[in-house]
């Protein structure tokens, strides 16, 4: 069986060595050695001033939202993970969908002005399957009507655009470090802040509120990752620019078997000045029903490829309805292929086989 994404687990004896360390510390969790030595490289590695380890990247966003005291309307992506609109949904806000660019895939800054009103608070965008949005289109409408900017940069991990880390764009950022993302802690997230003071808030609101053992600076949350879940980061870390190495390698091959003007399947655009971190397989068929006669024949074989992203998320059960075609018709036919540092080449070759046999 072969699945859209495989779980990379270190070598046992590697995470048992650091299972030995907190053992004899009896250190578990709260703020202890490896979480802060986890976020110390992950600032090093990312190039990124301020960090912090969370124990996943939905509370991130919502911990972005909180600390900003949004309320009103959020203006948002269609073509994300479903998290990015609820977590939006849970904090109170209101989410307003933009269409994206059909390159990139990315919210259009085009498409954001006419929808912004005297309840505009903010814009969350994602730097969907890695691909940065027009960071410099955005933040100009953000600072021309006052508007906050969030980016859910959970695809984005190692990213680069114009020499400096993505992260770094916008007023927070946030990382997912789920086992199915490019690196990972088993759970946990990250938030990216871009000052010193916004870094403290985060760190109180992510631990209850606590300045202090007995003294509370406002309403927080629990969003404190473990030592056991730093643990993993460490082990992880190390390996990651072979990881996007090898993701590099097969993306190309597939690229190679697939994307040609006789199949016509097309991939998203990375926009240019990227450096980019290939953490999905993202291809794009001519119709819905090529798309499900590919899925129908790969699933027969055992091979699970993945709707990343649809149904597009203006369409949810919970949100209001607006327009948004380039959205609509690109969840209706972009797949996810397979893509982690343990396929093979043979593997990439059969799914490209079946692909071609079943367009
Ligand atoms: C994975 C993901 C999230 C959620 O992260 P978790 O760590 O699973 O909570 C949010 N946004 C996007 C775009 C994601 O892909």
């Amino acid at each position: 069986m072969i699945n859209v994404t495989k779980t990379y687990l270190p070598p046992l004896e590697e995470y048992q060595a650091y299972l030995e360390k907190i053992w004899a510390s009896g250190w578990v969790t709260n703020h202890g050695p490896h979480v802060l030595d986890l976020e110390a490289q992950l600032k090093s590695y990312l190039g990124v001033k301020y960090l912090r380890f969370v124990n996943n990247g939905t509370i991130a966003l919502q911990l972005c939202l909180k600390s900003e005291q949004l309320n009103g309307e959020v203006i948002t992506t269609p073509f994300s993970y479903v998290a990015t609109t609820s977590s939006i949904k849970w904090e109170g806000c209101t989410p307003v969908f933009a269409d994206i660019e059909s390159g990139c895939l990315t919210l259009d800054p085009q498409k954001i002005e006419k929808l912004i009103t005297s309840k505009t608070q903010a814009i969350l965008a994602t730097h969907v399957y890695g691909i940065p949005c027009d960071v410099e289109g955005i933040q100009k409408i953000a600072d021309k009507h006052n508007l906050k900017v969030i980016y859910d940069a959970a695809h984005c991990f190692g990213t680069r655009y114009k020499g400096k880390s993505v992260l770094e764009y916008g007023d927070l950022s946030t990382l997912s470090f789920h086992a199915t993302k490019l690196f990972h802690t088993v759970e946990g997230g990250a938030v990216v802040s871009r000052t010193a003071e916004k870094d403290h808030q985060i760190s109180y609101l992510m631990n209850f509120g606590h300045q202090g053992p007995e003294a509370f600076q406002g309403v927080g949350i629990n969003a404190k990752a473990s030592e056991l879940n730093a643990a993993m980061g460490l082990c992880l870390l190390p390996r990651v620019s072979n990881f996007i190495q090898k993701r590099k390698a097969l993306s190309e091959l597939y690229d190679s078997l697939l994307v040609n003007s006789k199949t016509k399947l097309i991939r998203p655009s990375i926009r240019e000045g990227t450096d980019y971190n290939y953490s999905y397989y993202p291809i794009i068929f001519r119709s819905e029903e090529e798309l499900l006669r590919v899925k129908t024949a790969l699933n027969a074989k055992e091979i699970f490829p993945r709707r990343y992203f649809y149904p597009s998320l203006s369409s949810l059960p919970y949100v209001d309805h607006y327009s948004t075609p380039i959205s609509n018709d690109i969840s209706s036919r972009i797949m996810c292929l397979p893509l982690y540092v343990e396929l093979a080449n043979a593997e990439v070759e059969m799914i490209a086989s079946i692909v071609l046999e079943s367009l």
